[in-house]
């Protein structure tokens, strides 16, 4: 069809029932300027290096042109946050651009920042420089990581100041405007089913699980009942595959609502999002969440749990078999105590299974939370631990793992015993395996990151960015295209933080 003429475009904010989505153009900015694109992302959609550093690339992924023939659209969808239903949210500043289908993969490519959409509500549609570089450079180490992710294409300066409510000396502080494009085969999720439910809307609803069963589901039949079950049990299967990606790596999600869940369990929304530095199952990054912290680090599996059974109960509309999707539920839980074993066992190098294993994890979060201990750290020195050594009953056994210690002062007393208690268990352990301590530690280091990126490096970069200089975007991003492997003219990015940083968390808006 013809895109709509402007008219119909009339982008204001209300309530759009009986659809799924809502047409709508990017807001063209004033001075476009590409900071950064990933090139393994623009070979994935087919673009040669000068397409994608061509006034073509920059026009359409700042907005500024609309691809010819294509219409763009802002997504309907409601959700759960912070546990109340909160009725219609939708693409507020996401803009769906056109998708590309390029050896067999699909993605979907969307705008977030390019302005006011049906869905905006009270808020503005645009996004600034710091969140923008913040989603940009993690969607791409989660990708590296090993996490299933949304990606990330470009990053731009759009040339226009945004309004946020952060204000300096009770004056209006403005900040540098920013679009990012991502990716993914697809955006829909869980709060695009939940709100056609919360409308009674079935026809819709049933076309949307079947649309989304027939692009993303092979192998499973749509508009059946038998498929619909099939469909939610394997969005239940990703999910949990993700959120234990996320325990593993130490990612703390921050608003893990309803409407930030991806029915393909891709990691999506990269707002108030953090890296567990010092280990702490309590943490969350996101500040509007520090009295409950509902989305802290050791909840996440659950809140999981807890969207998967409201996307449930959105499908039983059609779906109309209560004990069959509370099934799978309860498979969940299943499936995740055996998920986190697997993930422990992985993280500590254990090749078989013991009775007592369940006993020595629980003992090594208790060890953990003894004193402040740098997960990531952590687990890519004890690595190096070696299973016939002798073990010193003094603080000379840690001297591997000290540092990742934030205050190596206070190993002494308990916690001291505790942890030489631990690792007297640990080995123990180890001499049931018979792996090598080489063989060891190259599991262990699969699976156990050297570089993620802590709050105060998208902190350096944004500054940076802010002042004008992108090399430390550039550099980030290469440094956590190999998070696993050792890259000694890196070792600068493989330590604590520094005391500067302690409690700045990084900004959602
Ligand atoms: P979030 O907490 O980022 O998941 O956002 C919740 C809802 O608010 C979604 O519908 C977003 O699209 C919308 N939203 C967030 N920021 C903005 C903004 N600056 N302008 C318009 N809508 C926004
Ligand atoms: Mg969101
Ligand atoms: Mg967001």
């Amino acid at each position: 069809n013809e895109l709509p003429a402007d008219e119909e475009l009339n982008v204001f904010p209300r309530q759009v029932s009986d659809a799924c989505f809502s047409f709508v153009k990017p807001r063209v900015p004033s001075e476009p300027k590409i900071l950064h694109y990933s090139s393994e992302m623009t070979s994935a959609i087919g673009l040669s290096k000068e397409e994608a550093e061509s006034e073509d690339f920059t026009k359409i992924f700042s907005g500024t042109e609309v691809y010819q023939d294509t219409k763009p659209y802002a997504m309907c969808y409601g959700g759960h946050q912070f546990g109340n239903w909160a009725g219609q949210l939708g693409d507020g500043r996401a803009i769906n651009l056109f998708e590309v289908v390029k050896n067999n993969k699909r993605w979907a490519l969307q705008l977030k920042g390019s302005g006011l959409t049906p869905y905006s509500r009270t808020a503005d549609g645009l996004a600034v420089l710091r969140s923008s570089v913040r989603e940009h450079l993690c969607s791409e180490a989660m990708f590296h990581l090993g996490v299933p992710t949304t990606r990330s294409l470009s990053l731009a300066l759009t040339g226009d100041q945004v309004l946020r409510d952060v204000q300096y000396n009770g004056n209006p502080a403005y900040e540098k405007g920013a679009v990012v494009c991502r990716l993914a085969p697809s955006f829909i999720r869980f709060g695009n089913f939940q709100i056609l439910t919360a409308r009674q809307d079935r026809k819709n609803l049933r076309l949307l699980m079947n649309y989304t069963i027939r692009h993303f589901f092979p192998g499973i039949t749509e508009n059946t009942k038998e498929g619909y079950i099939q469909f939610f049990k394997k969005v239940s299967k990703d999910t949990l595959k993700m959120v234990m990606d996320w325990q593993r790596v130490g990612f703390v999600h921050g608003v893990m609502n309803t409407d930030n869940m991806s029915i393909l369990g891709l990691t999506i929304d990269f707002g108030p999002y953090g890296w567990l530095e010092g280990y702490d199952k309590n943490w969350t990054p996101n500040t509007t969440d520090s009295q409950h912290r509902r989305y802290r680090f050791g909840q996440q599996p659950n809140v999981a749990l807890w969207n998967l059974a409201q996307l449930g109960s959105a499908l039983n509309l059609i779906v109309d078999d209560v004990p069959a999707l509370e099934n799978i539920l309860n498979e969940y839980q299943d499936s995740f105590t055996l998920a986190y074993q697997k993930m422990m066992r992985d993280k500590l190098g254990f090749n078989t299974e013991e009775d007592t294993d369940e006993l020595l994890f629980q003992e090594l979060e208790k060890t953990l939370h003894l004193t402040e201990t740098d997960m990531t750290i952590f687990y890519r020195n004890l690595a190096n631990f070696k299973k016939d050594e002798t073990l010193a009953a003094n603080s000379t056994a840690l001297d591997f793992i000290k540092d990742s210690f934030y205050s190596p002062e206070e190993l002494k007393d308990e916690t001291l015993q505790g942890w030489l208690n631990w690792l007297k268990s640990y080995q123990t352990r180890l001499l049931k395996e018979d792996t090598s301590d080489e063989a060891r530690k190259a599991k262990m280091n699969a699976v156990n990151p050297k570089y993620v990126l802590r709050n105060y490096m998208s902190q350096l970069a944004i500054d940076a960015a802010d002042n004008g200089d992108y090399s430390l975007i550039s550099e980030l991003h290469e440094l956590l295209k190999k998070p696993y492997e050792n890259q000694p003219e890196n070792e600068k990015w493989f330590a604590k933080r520094p005391e500067w940083a302690r409690n700045k968390v990084g900004c959602s808006m």
